[in-house]
């Protein structure tokens, strides 16, 4: 789907190629996916736990509804922002933008995420109910939906006070619904506020460790200590979060920020989806308990293990290549060059597969999945739906790639022809 002029320097144009389905998926997407956390949810909370039980459990309004949702979520965000904007950790500079200039983000999440830390457990010593968590999932996930879609009408109609180079190359097809849904402005700010990287990693994900916190204090309350299993989840995840935090500058390269404008698919994704959906392992622990073998332990352990091995190393070792590639870590690797005057790694984690990071965050998403043992396929949602984004997104980037580098990334594909895991895909 191609409409009007290519771009040129710097300018944004009406030309895009439409990416989830282009209009039909924009009107689809904000309906259906909301629907399905909710869904998820209460099924997740039913004794059954069964995704294909007809009818799916509906909830009543009293379990919809909770005034001390929107306070609690609202105070949760604004502690956020707060903590962003403390003079803690270094700032540091993105990728040079199409007029030419680089923004200046503070590297502060982890700082964040410890300080979270600490209040929780402040928290714990007076006793607050943080088991409650489990009965607030549901108005906590409806007001996250609902903040995420005021935001995104905010985001849409703030990008047209925005100069033309200040907008998504692929959120500007002059399509209401879908530029509202993709993102028109790249980097929106309010002064030095960064409305994006801020909800890319901080309420969201780390929202996320603290419902799996909750859900383990709720196990507390309910049988006395909490399983192995839980504990499981929860440092498996917990480790996820913080690397992701401690690694905050790297998500300055990533293809979120530096190609996806800031709409509703993102927002939703950050705010609403992460937290509610990543966290049903450990919510699903505390209505069906699971013994685990040794053997089973070990086991995840391991998978889990080698999964954030693959994930870190490949992670660290482009953004390496990317930040510095005369650095002693990477200069030995074999590269190829590009038209555009970077090069691509065509050995060591990039040799092995196009995406080793995502092969490594699969294993993960698989290790997360096993303490909830196998009797139900809702713990597996996030391994399902993961494995559907990867590849997606891996089909996005080659996308991206193929029209960035041309002829050099048609040899690479050749030099390194399996996607994301080796001799299958
Ligand atoms: P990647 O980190 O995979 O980056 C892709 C980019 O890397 C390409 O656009 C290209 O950009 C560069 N690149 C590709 N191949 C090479 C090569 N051979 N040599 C050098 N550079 C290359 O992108 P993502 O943002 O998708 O992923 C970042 C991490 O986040 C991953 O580990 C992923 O698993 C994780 N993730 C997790 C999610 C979650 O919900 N848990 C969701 C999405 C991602 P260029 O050449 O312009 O530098």
């Amino acid at each position: 789907m191609r409409s009007k002029s290519q771009t040129s320097n710097g300018k944004a144009s009406h030309n895009t190629e439409r990416e989830f389905g282009g209009t039909l998926g924009a009107v689809c997407i904000p309906i259906f996916l909301p629907l399905t956390v909710l869904f998820l949810i209460c099924v997740n909370r039913s004794p059954d736990a069964a995704l294909l039980q007809w009818p799916p459990p509906l909830p009543s309004l009293d379990q919809l509804w909770n005034p001390t949702a929107p306070l609690l979520l609202l105070g949760w965000i604004a502690l956020h922002a707060f903590l962003y904007l403390l003079p803690l950790g270094k700032i540091s500079e993105g990728l040079v933008l199409r007029d030419g200039t680089r923004l200046k983000y503070p590297i502060n999440g982890f700082h964040s995420l410890c300080i979270s830390g600490a209040l929780l457990m402040l928290l714990l010593m007076f006793k607050a109910p943080l088991g409650h968590l489990f009965e607030m999932m549901l108005p906590l996930a409806v007001c996250a939906i609902a903040v995420s879609f005021m935001l995104s009408v905010y985001l849409y109609l703030s990008s047209f006070w925005a100069p033309p180079h200040a907008l998504a190359l692929g959120g500007n097809t002059g399509n209401p619904l879908y530029d509202y849904f993709i993102g028109r402005e790249l980097n929106p700010r309010i002064g030095h506020f960064d409305l994006k990287y801020f909800c890319e990693l901080r309420p969201g994900l780390i929202g996320w460790v603290v419902i799996n916190f909750g859900m383990l204090m709720q196990e507390v309350e309910l049988r006395g200590s909490p399983s192995l299993a839980m504990m499981l989840v929860n440092s498996f995840q917990l480790l996820y979060v913080a690397d992701a935090l401690w690694n905050e500058e790297a998500v300055l390269t990533t293809m979120d920020i530096v190609h996806d404008g800031f709409g509703f698919m993102l927002v939703f994704g950050d705010l609403a989806w992460v937290p509610f959906t990543y966290s049903l392992q450990a919510a699903f622990l505390v209505g069906h308990p699971q013994t685990l073998s040794p053997m089973g332990v070990a086991a995840t352990i391991t998978l889990n293990g080698i999964g954030y091995y693959i994930f870190r190393k490949s992670n660290s070792q482009k953004n390496q290549f990317r930040r510095s590639p005369t650095h002693p870590s990477v200069s030995r690797l074999e590269t190829i060059a590009t038209a555009t005057g970077k090069r691509l790694l065509v050995s060591g984690w990039w040799g092995l597969v196009r995406h080793p990071n995502y092969l490594g965050d699969l294993l993960m998403a698989l290790a997360w999945s096993l303490p909830c043992g196998f009797s139900h396929l809702l713990p597996y949602f996030y391994v399902i739906y993961f494995t559907v984004l990867l590849i997606h997104r891996e089909a996005r980037d080659e996308r991206h790639c193929r029209a960035k580098y041309g002829l050099a990334w048609e040899t690479y594909c050749r030099r390194v022809p399996y996607r994301i895991i080796p001799y299958i895909y």
